[in-house]
């Protein structure tokens, strides 16, 4: 079984019905909706879609929104420009299409008084690059550095400019409006660039329930200086590489990559990998070495998931790079995975009766650690302990709360009713649901972490059950 979780973006080539349940056939543990390119309305009809999909083959499956965020984009052209390098070109904030040939505007009013003279422009993600040679009124001049053709509405990043710009747009704010009517179960918010934002959005989100979990995407350089602070204030934390890749060296990647996977496993945060994984899948069927290479490293920096954006939205092979993902990941986590010994500090009461079952199922090298929850944090708890022998079964009460495991290393969930007068009543009924399921068989050794009557009162317990 997989512990590491995958996240395929849904688009074009994989919003049908039909493909939807393929994905989860392949694979996908979460749908992941990028609101730069959703209508409210497409939204709506593919939630009802993944959501009657995995009930039909009784999977739990999570829903990620993705917004937009901050996005600065020049605006329309008249035809595509070729500039050339050594060439003077000038970024306008008029609001107004640019007709000259050496000009676009830009979506960003305070443009000119938060770029400095000697800063870097990138436009279309970085294919195109400037340098800031003067700036007066709302003009800013530049140099082409790096050529290439420049359409319309294309996208720019600002390395180590201090955007700005709201933490949270309008278009962002009436998007989470469309993610909470239909629940989803996860919020990436783009462009974060400290736990203010992040605190920002809990507070539009705190009373929905289920509560979406947030996701706090890194991907500049403010981000990565704030990266303490973002890692605490939020649920989970993204690698978002397309855009980090372009604010920050390109070679700081790796380094980048890997220092914010091990504060997460330090803290305790669910962490996906996201962007370029399988590029070249796009058009081919068959990843490149490097991509197989790539993929391997997150998950033996045991990452909780990876992510597929182009790859699933208009790709030739959606369902192959599932696929890939899913083959890659469970060879790696058979070897044995690396030897990270980044985790979490378990401190509670409940956290370290979490930790003791974590030590005891490895010690018995017993088949399942099943944890009863109610909200899925001991379930999480026990994921941050990274078991490599047992998997871990989390009982739900609740699909909400199953869905919202789904992206957790190492976690499957299950759906049952609790018996709450009776926990041994509920035990039962889930060893015979995880029988039944395949997942367990007679005369296995389980760690079960639950509930237990202690005369009048429930306590938490932790006990050793063989399934009969
Ligand atoms: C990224 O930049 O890597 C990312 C995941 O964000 P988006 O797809 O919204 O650009």
């Amino acid at each position: 079984m997989r512990k590491t979780k995958i996240i395929a973006t849904l688009g074009t080539a994989t919003d049908s019905p039909d493909m939807i349940g393929r994905l989860i056939d392949a694979g996908m543990n979460i749908a992941r909706l990028n609101m730069s390119h959703a209508t409210h309305d497409w939204v709506r009809r593919v939630v009802r879609d993944i959501r009657a999909a995995a009930t039909a083959r009784k999977v739990p499956v999570g829903i990620m929104i993705d917004t937009q965020g901050p996005a600065i984009r020049t605006g329309d052209l008249p035809a595509a420009l070729d500039l050339k390098p050594g060439e003077k070109f000038t970024l306008t904030v008029r609001g107004e299409r640019s007709e000259e040939l050496h000009s676009v505007d830009v979506n960003y009013e305070n443009f000119v008084n938060d770029i400095s003279v000697g800063d870097i422009v990138l436009l279309d993600n970085g294919a195109i690059q400037m340098k800031v040679l003067a700036k007066s009124g709302n003009k800013v001049e530049c140099e082409v550095l790096t050529p290439g053709k420049l359409g319309s509405r294309r996208h720019i990043n600002l390395p180590g400019v201090k955007v700005s710009l709201p933490a949270l747009t309008a278009k962002d704010l009436a998007d989470i409006a469309v993610g909470l009517e239909v629940s989803v179960d996860y919020i990436a918010l783009s462009f974060v660039r400290e736990a203010k934002d992040i605190h920002q959005l809990k507070a539009i989100v705190e009373h929905a329930r289920p509560r979406p979990l947030i996701v706090a995407k890194i991907e500049d350089q403010q981000a990565v200086k704030n990266l303490h602070e973002i890692i605490h204030e939020a649920d989970a934390v993204m690698v978002a590489r397309g855009d980090l890749g372009i604010e920050i060296p390109y070679e700081e990647l790796p380094i980048v990559q890997r220092k914010i996977v091990k504060t997460c496993l330090r803290v305790g945060r669910p962490v996906i990998v996201a962007t370029h994984m399988l590029e070249s899948m796009i058009e081919n069927p068959m990843p490149t070495r490097a991509e197989i290479t790539d993929v391997a490293n997150a998950v033996f920096e045991q990452a909780d998931a990876i992510m597929l954006s182009g790859e699933t939205t208009v790709g030739k092979y959606p369902l192959q790079c599932v696929g890939v993902f899913d083959r890659i990941a469970q060879r790696i986590e058979r070897s044995g995975g690396a030897n990270f010994q980044e985790r979490a500090e378990l401190t509670s009461p409940r956290q370290k009766l979490v930790k003791s079952a974590v030590v005891m199922a490895e010690e018995l090298q017993a088949d399942a650690i099943l944890v009863f929850t109610i909200r899925g944090n001991m379930a999480r708890h026990t994921a941050w302990m990274r078991p490599r022998h047992s998997p871990i079964y989390a009982v739900c009460e609740t699909q909400a709360v199953a869905d919202s495991l789904t992206i957790n290393w190492g976690v499957t969930s299950i759906v049952i009713p609790f018996d709450h007068a009776d926990p041994e009543k509920t035990i039962s009924l889930a060893l015979e649901t995880l029988t039944a399921k395949g997942l367990l068989e007679k005369g296995k050794t389980t760690v079960v972490i639950s509930a237990i009557a202690a005369g009048e009162q429930m306590v938490d317990a932790v006990q050793m059950r063989v399934v009969t």
